[in-house]
């Protein structure tokens, strides 16, 4: 029988990537692997990463979390929408929504009714159909149990990133991961095949293995500062290169959303959990100071500064290698977009499920290494036209930073889209994208990009049948509203199970 090449895999880093890593394959392979991670208090972690998007709950249900015990734990609350404010223009909001639109009839998205009766004088707002939505207007929740992707609320959660990592911490522990407390210092490479084969802590500690995840964060110990692998800047479409953060006292309102606030260098996000509120502001560092990022936060926060404000320097763009050797980078150490959508949390768990379902017996073949590399350049890429599609389609004439970015020529990939879209309503996600149509369809409304035309099939009907169906379509989507508690209610019953 053929036996298995990789036997023991060794993780630098002990941040959330860290430990996402060491949970899901000490679940999943945990007889087939021997595991270490290696962490450095002296170093420690990032310290941000708060907002998810709802694959967050696959990750936590392949790895058996019980959602209440995991909800008290990181002192989570429920995510349901971004909410952007004075993005498209100062003082006018709009919200990204997890979830449907409306529903599709046939082959014609729902969208299309909507713009045909935006144009017959039947006026109403795109949210109007978005189930999340309306749970936020009526500030309710409750998990919903439905076949039917129309009527899913799908939601996402707000959290503690370093208690989430503790958390997994003690799970992968539990299930044999061997966790070494120290510092790296020196990388040790196979001479023949450059691969790696040990690493050397400060205190003389070896630690050798077949296959390295790099989860040591920004600096890439092994991917860039062993062995090399270049890094793509995509600073002049995403410029901002550095984040201001600090916690808060927690709201007295319960809020199931991040805030998003459009500042004229940059950006603020507003996060609420259970026991603070998570706040930060996103900036270009060269249309705005430190000094002056820091004294706009501490201004700008809802409650009373707990901590003093961190600065985070971060440089936008992915390692144009994710597998190099017998090493793949995963977290920080692979790229960096910025926070906008939340999706660093998702890659890890993207970045862990593809490497496990690439995983073989056999030696590392250069196709896996190619297939791996392949999907991970395609998924950064398409978020990455996403988050442009925030900062380029703006009105907020007359402020540098955001004037530069309306006026900066974008992927060919993002252009094209936004073509079709301006000309036809015409709306398709690429093959495995992560945001789909309905994600798309509102940040391109809010950000005051509207289709000049709608589908034929939308005047298939009647005027009256029109206003009917969108009458119809809004009480469908706020049907569901009468099961569900208050969402006060709804943490409160959390924390008591
Ligand atoms: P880190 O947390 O930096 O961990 C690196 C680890 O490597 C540490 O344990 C460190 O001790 C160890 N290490 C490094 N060098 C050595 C060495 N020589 N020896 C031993 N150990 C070593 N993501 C989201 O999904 N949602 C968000 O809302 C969000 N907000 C963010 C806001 C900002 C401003 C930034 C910058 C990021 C944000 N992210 C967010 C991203 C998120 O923080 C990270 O993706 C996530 O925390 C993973 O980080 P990491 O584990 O890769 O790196």
């Amino acid at each position: 029988m053929m036996k298995n090449f990789i036997k023991k895999v060794v993780i630098v880093g002990g941040g959330t990537a860290g430990w996402i890593a060491a949970a899901l394959l000490s679940k999943l392979m945990g007889n087939a692997l021997t595991i270490e991670l290696v962490e450095s208090d002296a170093i420690g972690t990032i310290g941000v990463g708060e907002a998810t998007i709802p694959p967050i709950r696959h990750l936590n249900e392949a790895l058996g979390i019980d959602e209440a015990d995991f909800m008290r734990e990181t002192g989570a609350t429920i995510k349901l929408a971004i909410k952007f404010e004075g993005w498209h223009r100062p003082g006018q909001d709009y919200f990204h929504a997890f979830g449907a639109v409306g529903q599709d009839f046939a082959f014609c998205p729902f969208h299309h009714f909507w713009l045909r009766a935006q144009q017959t004088n039947i006026h109403s707002e795109l949210w109007d159909y978005n189930l999340n939505y309306q749970c936020i207007q009526a500030n309710k929740f409750a998990p919903v149990s439905t076949k039917d992707p129309n009527l899913e609320v799908p939601y996402a959660y707000h959290f503690d990133a370093s208690r989430y990592a503790l958390y997994l911490r003690r799970y992968a522990e539990q299930r044999g991961v061997k966790r070494v407390e120290g510092m790296v210092e020196q990388v040790q490479r196979d001479t023949t095949s450059g691969d790696i084969a040990q690493l050397i802590l400060k205190d003389g500690t070896v630690l050798a293995g077949d296959l390295f995840l790099d989860c040591s964060g920004l600096r890439g110990l092994l991917i860039h500062e062993t062995l090399g692998t270049a890094f793509e800047d995509w600073s002049h479409w995403l410029p901002c290169d550095r984040a201001v953060a600090v916690p808060s006292e927690p709201l007295t309102a319960a809020l199931a959303y991040t805030r998003s606030i459009a500042h004229p260098m940059g950006w603020q996000w507003r996060i609420p959990l259970q026991h603070r509120n998570g706040n930060g502001l996103v900036y270009s560092s060269r249309h705005c100071s430190d000094d002056e990022a820091a004294h706009q936060l501490l201004t700008q926060l809802d409650s009373t500064a707990t901590d003093e404000p961190r600065l985070i320097r971060f440089t936008t763009g992915r390692r144009v290698e994710n597998w190099r050797h017998n090493v793949v980078a995963i977290g920080l150490s692979s790229g960096f977009l910025e926070p906008l959508e939340s999706t660093s949390i998702h890659l890890i768990q993207s970045a862990v499920v593809r490497l496990l379902k690439l995983f073989s017996r056999q030696r590392i073949e250069p196709a896996t290494v190619a297939e791996y590399n392949r999907q991970s350049a395609l998924e950064l890429e398409q978020i990455r036209d996403f988050i442009i599609l925030h900062y380029h389609a703006n009105q907020r004439v007359n402020d540098p930073f955001w004037d530069e970015l309306r006026h900066m020529k974008i992927p060919n990939s993002l252009a094209q889209k936004i073509h079709l879209f301006q000309q036809t309503g015409a709306l398709f996600k690429t093959q495995d994208e992560l945001f789909v149509e309905s994600s798309w369809l509102q940040v391109l409304i809010g950000q005051g990009v509207v289709p000049q035309d709608y589908h034929p099939m939308a005047d298939q009907v009647t005027e009256a049948q029109l206003r009917s169906l969108l009458n119809n379509m809004k009480k469908i989507k706020q049907a569901p509203l009468q099961q569900m508690l208050d969402y006060r209610e709804f943490l409160a019953r959390i924390n008591n199970k």
